[in-house]
């Protein structure tokens, strides 16, 4: 199923065609909504907005097409006029003098006013979207401090779209990653900085996920990787790569099973924890050294008073 960062690239696509323009018209497949077109056509489509997975379609007469396109829906676009090139069931077009929007085997469609927005039973629950224009680490770090979530893990927290709309399953094995924190830890076990780090990732990374088209690997990693002859399996650090050598500190990347969901890991960068306590400070030292030797190379960071054994050899590093 798509997450928030192809959701908002396919809204783009649809805005492209659709905002600020007259529909021209509005057909729906299914007779119970048909009557709705004569209230929609001629009207102006004022906004384009993915929240969580659905799309609103939002007209200038305060009326929404809202769309949830659940595990097998799919938007298109095509030329005035046109349909698309597929043997799906057409469930919806949209048509204005600019393109035609054509939604394909969605399992659920509604026409709502703002209220019926308001207290929709899945729109009400929804988190903060991930890709929200106002979202920032902040808003991420606040939901983190949350007295309903404190005690839920990392890894059920980031399926729950309660907590923030738009994250899926590759997102959450990338933020983690990169926040080096297993997915057994509760917002409750983090540190003030780890948490920090945590909702700068979650906002980093879902924007560059975005951008990129899927990419969750910082684009100076990615030019390393290619400079060194790699060419596929660059998009992910973490996520789908199972037994590939963490991109950190050169151990093999764990695969794991999480709420049901498959969630890859690095033992080494993320050491595991089956309880709400933070590992003791021995190991922790254990653990970070090679990490931190590594991210000084990546991205120099303000200099640390060096603890005992700080001169980790690089030798560990097997990217
Ligand atoms: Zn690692």
């Amino acid at each position: 199923m798509p997450e928030g960062p192809e959701i908002r690239r396919e809204a783009d696509e649809l805005a492209a065609i659709l905002e600020k323009r007259i529909a021209r018209e509005v057909d729906f497949a299914n007779p119970a909504l048909q009557h709705w077109s004569r209230q929609l056509e001629g009207k102006r489509i004022v906004r384009v907005a993915p929240h969580g997975k659905a799309m609103l379609i939002r007209f200038v007469n305060r009326l929404t097409i809202y769309s949830h396109n659940q595990l097998f829906g799919r938007w298109y676009t095509a030329r005035p006029g046109e349909r698309a090139d597929t043997r799906r069931t057409l469930r919806l077009r949209i048509e204005t003098d600019k393109g035609a929007a054509l939604l394909y085997s969605a399992s659920t469609i509604a026409v709502l006013d703002e209220r019926g927005v308001r207290e929709h039973p899945y729109l009400s629950r929804l988190g903060p979207d991930l890709l929200d224009a106002d979202a920032a680490p902040a808003t991420f770090a606040q939901r983190l401090r949350e007295p309903a979530f404190a005690k839920r893990t990392l890894g059920a927290l980031f399926l729950d779209q309660g907590f923030i709309a738009g994250v899926g399953n590759y997102l959450r094995s990338e933020f983690l990653w990169a926040a080096k924190l297993d997915h057994r830890r509760t917002p409750a076990s983090l540190t003030p900085s780890q948490r920090r780090r945590l909702a700068k990732e979650i906002h980093a990374i879902g924007l560059r996920a975005y951008e990129t088209g899927g990419y969750t690997n910082d684009p100076k990693l990615i030019e390393r990787l290619k400079a060194k002859g790699n060419k596929r399996a660059l998009r992910f650090a973490a996520f789908a790569r199972e037994g590939k050598p963490c991109y950190r500190c050169g151990e093999l990347i764990r695969r794991e099973v999480a709420n049901g969901r498959r969630i890859y890991r690095c033992p080494v960068c993320q050491p595991r924890v089956d309880d709400d306590r933070p590992p003791r400070s021995s190991s922790r030292r254990k653990f970070e050294q090679p990490v931190r030797a590594e991210r000084e190379r990546i991205e120099p960071s303000p200099r640390r008073r060096p603890g005992p054994g700080s001169s980790a050899s690089p030798r560990r590093r097997r990217p």
